[in-house]
């Protein structure tokens, strides 16, 4: 029987796109929230709300008990995790199948094995993906990671196998920095995750972030909807994002995406993932899989035409997907901002109340956002509040059209990155597209203090 109800086990932008694919799709919604998420938008809009505890997201949108029961008094038959909080616990989508509920995102083991970093680029060579050159698995001596520095040459990095969010890196110059460094970075490990192995990669210099959309149907079926570049990070985090990549040729997609959509049919992976890769001197290495929908979907959306969140609940119900990898047709470019509630400058957060809000509209401008006026922005959770997304015939014409809709975006009460994004467009590298995954922070570092 066809998915009917859909539980959506997240809040914010994310929450109301997956409401939106639901309800064009014939879907009722369920949305779970906070107490301090009661007022918000996809909340308002689902076909049914249950409150499954405070603020903190340890005691609501990570509690598996309560998220689990609200399935079951509302009668769901599926649950969409979302990105982020739950989205990546294999032990989660193994509770939820275990209930005889829907898991909306790819099987529990394939969760498990991306998760472990170790474990995922044993398989992503197993499956032919180019790897940074580095240590073979775990280090387990000094000596071992000795001689594995000699062999790739210094500067390495010391990666910690449970890392997230860039914590427990660190980046050794040369030899005599190894042991304290290494000591460093499992210890930092061995706090942020319960787990002190480490491994060790080539330190790139300047590379770019670029990574690869794939789609699986869980029966041997797999494709690739082409890559976005991600290389403007502030800490790791994303600020903007685009497809296609400014430095990638047609045939480069083509290779690199028959590579990665071989991968996952040979897998047997099931809905939505991102390949991720660094980017230098033309060549790819990859440095992890995300096994859910990211924050930048919609750039791909643009492109290709296709909604991954309705793909995501096809393939979940058991249905092919709609395109075969022929049938998928990359037009124009799209470029996303990731619009945060914090200071420009400081970055400093800015939750409060919304007094004012106006989004941009009109041809070929999207914006994916829970805001109204009169909404409070709570200050417990991430600070993105709107992603505004636009589609050019080409990159000029995305640009253009970007600073336009910035320049129409009204959010007032509260302090935004949207000044951040329109001193960015008028950069003549970033116009150029000539950036680099350091590049923003250097960029930060020159602006003046007053900026925004
Ligand atoms: P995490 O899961 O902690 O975010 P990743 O492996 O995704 O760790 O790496 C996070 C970021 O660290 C990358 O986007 C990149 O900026 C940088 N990085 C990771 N590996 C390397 C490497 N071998 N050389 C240079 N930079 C790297």
């Amino acid at each position: 029987m066809p998915i009917q109800k859909v539980l959506i086990a997240n809040r914010g932008e994310i929450a109301l796109r997956i409401h939106r694919a639901c309800h064009e799709m014939g879907i009722q919604t369920v949305a779970v929230h906070s107490t301090a998420d009661a007022d918000a938008m996809h909340v308002r809009l689902a076909d049914h709300a249950v409150c499954i505890g405070p603020p903190a997201a340890s005691e609501s949108y990570l509690n598996i008990p309560n998220i689990i029961a609200a399935a079951e008094i509302s009668g769901a038959d599926a649950i969409h995790p979302g990105y982020g909080f739950l989205s990546e616990n294999a032990k989660f989508a193994e509770i939820v199948e275990a209930h005889d509920l829907i898991f909306i995102g790819p099987k529990p083991e394939h969760i498990r094995t991306m998760g472990d970093k170790i474990e995922a680029k044993a398989t992503a060579a197993r499956l032919g993906l180019p790897l940074v050159p580095g240590s073979d698995g775990p280090l387990t001596s000094l000596d071992e990671a000795k001689r594995v520095a000699a062999e790739i040459g210094y500067p390495v990095l010391i990666k910690a196998a449970s890392g997230g969010g860039g914590r427990g890196m660190k980046v050794v110059p040369e030899e005599s920095q190894l042991e304290s460094l290494m000591a460093q970075a499992g210890s930092e490990a061995k706090a942020a995750f319960g787990d002190a192995t480490v491994y060790m990669e080539k330190y790139l210099a300047d590379p770019r972030h670029i990574e690869f959309q794939v789609f699986g149907d869980g029966r041997g079926n797999a494709i690739h909807l082409g890559e976005r570049d991600c290389s403007l990070q502030r800490r790791h985090q994303k600020v903007l994002e685009e497809a296609p990549s400014p430095v990638i040729s047609m045939a480069q997609r083509e290779e690199m995406g028959a590579t990665v959509a071989r991968a996952m049919a040979e897998m047997g992976y099931r809905g939505a993932g991102t390949i991720e890769f660094l980017y230098e001197d033309g060549r790819f290495y990859f440095i992890e899989m995300n096994t859910r929908l990211q924050v930048e979907h919609p750039v791909t959306e643009m492109v290709t035409g296709l909604d991954l969140v309705r793909e995501q609940i096809r393939v979940a119900d058991g249905y092919l997907l709609t395109l075969s990898q022929d049938e998928v047709e990359f037009r124009g470019h799209a470029i996303e901002c990731r619009i945060n509630a914090e200071h420009p400058r400081s970055f400093a957060p800015s939750p409060g109340l919304v007094k004012g809000y106006h989004a941009p509209g009109g041809m070929n401008v999207r914006v994916d956002s829970g805001l109204y006026a009169g909404y409070r922005v709570p200050p417990y959770y991430d600070s993105m509040v709107a992603k505004l997304i636009v589609w050019g015939h080409s990159r000029e014409g995305a640009l253009r059209r970007l600073r336009r809709a910035l320049e129409e975006f009204v959010i007032d009460g509260i302090t935004t990155t949207i000044p951040l994004h329109q001193a960015l467009l008028d950069d003549p590298e970033f116009q150029d597209g000539d950036y680099t995954i350091k590049w923003l922070e250097r960029w930060l570092a020159e602006q003046e203090p007053d900026q925004g």
